[in-house]
């Protein structure tokens, strides 16, 4: 289990590369994965670059750690249960599935998913048993700042989406706003992401 330096160390890793992935346009999630003490694989989200929607920070990521393994000639199912992941926002349903199957055991995050889905929570209880190995998650690391990286994309207007006229009308509130209020409410609160601190949810752990 890593320590708190050690956890927030890799945070502010993973930080930088959700900033770096603003300054790109991109969605602004950054994740690390961590052996014996080693950032061996890093990624942000390059969803507009890629125009595939699944290749999410932790995807990048995997796919590093995976060549990594051949580089340096070690097994990945030796490697994949023992490995930490770093994440600025809270791992959505797919990439929690996905890092379950992988049977990674420790997933570190930084601010809840947006709308308050959960995904990492549910994703790694024990009645999904039948598949993988639940993982341990350690949420809320400075869970401010990457919610505001979040918050100040959605609230431009996406230059990348498909089409943003049509996604601004079909949401009550347009999109920009829409989203970016709905990280408020995950943290149920007015909308800044402090609440997130203030109602204990800092470093918890399940
Ligand atoms: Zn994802």
């Amino acid at each position: 289990m890593a320590d708190q330096g050690e956890i927030e160390k890799y945070m502010y890793s993973a930080l930088d590369l959700a900033r770096a992935a603003l300054a790109k346009g991109e969605v602004p999630v950054g994740c690390v994965m961590v052996y014996q003490g080693q950032a061996v694989a890093q990624g942000h989200n390059r969803v507009n670059e890629s125009k595939n929607a699944t290749v999410h920070a932790e995807m990048v990521a995997v796919g590093q750690l995976l060549e990594w393994c051949m580089k340096v000639g070690l097994d990945k199912n030796e490697v994949l249960p023992i490995v930490q992941l770093y994440v600025t926002c809270e791992p959505c349903i797919m990439c929690a599935g996905a890092l379950r199957l992988l049977s990674i055991p420790l997933i570190v995050f930084g601010c809840p998913h947006m709308g308050g889905v959960a995904a990492a929570q549910e994703i790694h209880v024990e009645r999904f048993n039948s598949k993988g190995q639940p993982f341990k998650c350690i949420a809320g690391i400075f869970a401010e700042p990457c919610a505001a990286l979040l918050k100040q994309f959605y609230g431009q207007q996406n230059p990348n989406a498909p089409n943003p006229k049509k996604k601004a009308e079909g949401r009550s509130t347009g999109l920009g706003g829409n989203l970016a209020s709905n990280f408020g409410s995950a943290f149920g609160g007015s909308g800044d992401g402090s609440e997130y601190y203030a109602a204990g949810y800092g470093y918890t752990e399940f």
